[in-house]
């Protein structure tokens, strides 16, 4: 069994893949059945192939962004990347049309003609410089954030590090730690507005080459939203705007005054902390984590452990922080290996805690899923397998203890991360709002950064009614949304937090009432993976889908009533 540093792939040989492609291009426009069921079989082996290399170069230059090879190599795969999207959406086009297609989707479920659909609609060949474009574009901005050394308490930290600064108990250290950490984003404020302003161009460029009349539609594409559109969308912000921004007030108010605060008194330095005494922190280091981790799935479910222990042996978790590290914490797969792997960057806050067991939620699914059919289907589209990561960070509350101590930590850990589930709903429904104004029609061409800042303040003070900047002069003047590393980098992946998190509370309520059928749903619905669209997904697993009429309402009412 190979272990996670050992994993690497070569590139995939461009003149091969086309041969292939072009043979099974012939089979799904021919008249036999077999010829062409065989073809998707063989394809799905090589693109389960190409996709672990691509993850690969990824994750390998995520780890160590100051290493040459691992740049040059994610250099490599962006540069085919498109022209192996062509031969991906060519193939696509023939299986849509193939006289076998009744056949096909017999033996492989309705929904990959569903995502070929969006994959190929969102693409034209005459895009492949812009997506080239794009990439290098993405991956400046992680190197420039990953690559960030502030000067603090005379040591020089990452903005990992400077993160588990802004969240300590002490007002005026947190004060200093935001003014830092913002002041690293004011001064390189410049390459920040170049950076998105020259993605939007690229962007909108490459929605007007695929027909579409803005990014926002190719960014729905992209995000293979199958099954609502964009007034779906908007009307579900519309109901986060009345359900839950009053709620979000009234939290922010209670929160002040626990911190002995004026009601008015909240600044943004506060935010992240509810307790004059700080936040409750895991009460040991990564190693102690992980031992706790085991017997924390062992507890809650024979799958969940037999998976962690998987995960363990073969060393498929990259969990420390580390200079050169990039940041964040994520998800990806070795799909031909059939195997997840997770990376986080540990900085010693309840965040370790958090981002571990959603990380884990995720891999767990993929886990799950790793037979499938077709590999379209190893991870689902991204609103359905955020509720995988988000309803593990809840079923995993009973377990709490374990990391947390003494009992009483638990409990302030689990009333706090429900506390800022909902203070979440708001803020994500900013991020996508913005994005919405930045990249609609009449707007995408024509911005300043200037104005992009103006349409951010405004996004806040619509969602975010309570913020209040003082003295930080950068997200004063409207630039909080650069530390978004998802605008930048997943664009118009955020919608997608909210929508999930509004079915993660079913679960979170569910198990309140029972907790064994919570998590035998949940498991289910792991196993089923990316079969089917969101919605039917949601369905499936017993909850409802977060568009129908008063869902939402209902699933805050539950977390108010806890909590109020
Ligand atoms: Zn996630």
């Amino acid at each position: 069994m190979m272990k996670g540093p050992e994993f690497a792939a070569d590139p995939p040989d461009m003149q091969r893949l086309s041969a292939l492609y072009t043979g099974w291009r012939a089979a799904a426009a021919g008249d036999s059945e077999q010829e062409a069921l065989d073809a998707v079989r063989d394809w799905d082996a090589e693109r389960r192939r190409v996709q672990t290399w691509m993850s690969l170069c990824t994750l390998r230059f995520r780890q160590d962004t100051t290493n040459a090879d691992n740049k040059a190599a994610l250099e490599h795969c962006d540069e085919l990347s498109p022209a192996f999207r062509e031969l991906e959406v060519d193939l696509q086009r023939a299986l849509i049309a193939s006289p076998s297609r009744a056949a096909i989707e017999r033996a492989f479920g309705g929904q990959a003609f569903a995502l070929w659909s969006a994959n190929v609609a969102g693409f034209d060949p005459a895009i492949q410089d812009d997506l080239r474009a794009e990439s290098k574009l993405v991956n400046e901005y992680v190197e420039l954030l990953a690559g960030a050394r502030i000067p603090f308490d005379g040591q020089e930290l990452n903005l990992s590090e400077m993160q588990a600064r802004r969240t300590v108990a002490s007002r005026s250290a947190r004060h200093a730690a935001d003014k830092a950490y913002w002041g690293w984003f004011g001064d390189n404020a410049k390459a920040l507005d170049d950076g998105f302003d020259a993605l939007v161009g690229v962007r909108t460029r490459m929605a007007r080459s695929v027909g579409e009349p803005d990014y926002v539609s190719l960014g729905y594409l992209n995000r293979s939203r199958i099954g609502y559109d964009r007034a779906d969308v908007e009307r579900f912000r519309g109901e986060v705007l009345k359900e839950v921004v009053p709620l979000a007030v009234e939290l922010r108010k209670r929160q002040a005054a626990a911190l002995d605060l004026p009601p008015d008194g909240l600044m943004a330095w506060d935010e992240a902390v509810h307790d004059p005494a700080g936040n409750p922190a895991p009460a040991g280091d990564h190693d102690w984590m992980m031992d706790r981790a085991s017997a924390m799935f062992e507890a809650l479910h024979p799958d969940l452990s037999a998976f962690f222990e998987m995960m363990r042996s073969r060393e498929l978790l990259d969990l420390k922080a580390r200079k050169g590290k990039a940041g964040g914490g994520f998800c990806t797969a070795f799909e031909e290996h059939g195997v997840p792997f997770v990376f986080a960057n540990f900085n010693g806050t309840k965040g370790d805690v958090e981002v571990f067991t959603h990380e884990c939620g995720h891999a767990f699914q993929g886990w799950s899923s790793r037979n499938v059919p077709l590999v379209d289907y190893f991870f689902p589209t991204y609103e359905g397998a955020e509720v995988h990561s988000m309803s593990l960070e809840f079923l995993t509350y009973p377990e709490m203890e374990r990391f947390f101590s003494p009992a009483e930590e638990a409990d302030r850990f689990r009333r706090l991360h429900l506390i800022e589930s909902l203070l979440f709903l708001p803020y994500g429904c900013a991020v996508d709002d913005f994005q919405h104004r930045v990249y609609s029609a009449s707007a995408a061409s024509a911005a300043s950064a200037a104005e992009r800042r103006q349409m951010w303040l405004d996004v806040e003070a619509t969602w975010l009614p309570w913020r209040q900047w003082g003295d930080l002069a950068h997200p004063a003047a409207g630039g909080r949304w650069q530390a978004q590393r998802h605008i930048y980098v997943y664009p118009f992946y955020y919608i997608d937090y909210v929508l999930a998190q509004t079915c993660a509370l079913q679960f979170w309520a569910w198990s309140e009432r029972d907790r064994a059928a919570a998590l035998d749903a949940y498991v289910a619905l792991c196993s089923r993976g990316g079969q089917q669209p969101f919605q039917e997904l949601v369905r499936s697993a017993g909850l409802r889908s977060p568009f129908e009429q008063g869902c939402l309402a209902e699933t805050v009412a539950r977390a108010r009533a806890a909590l109020l």
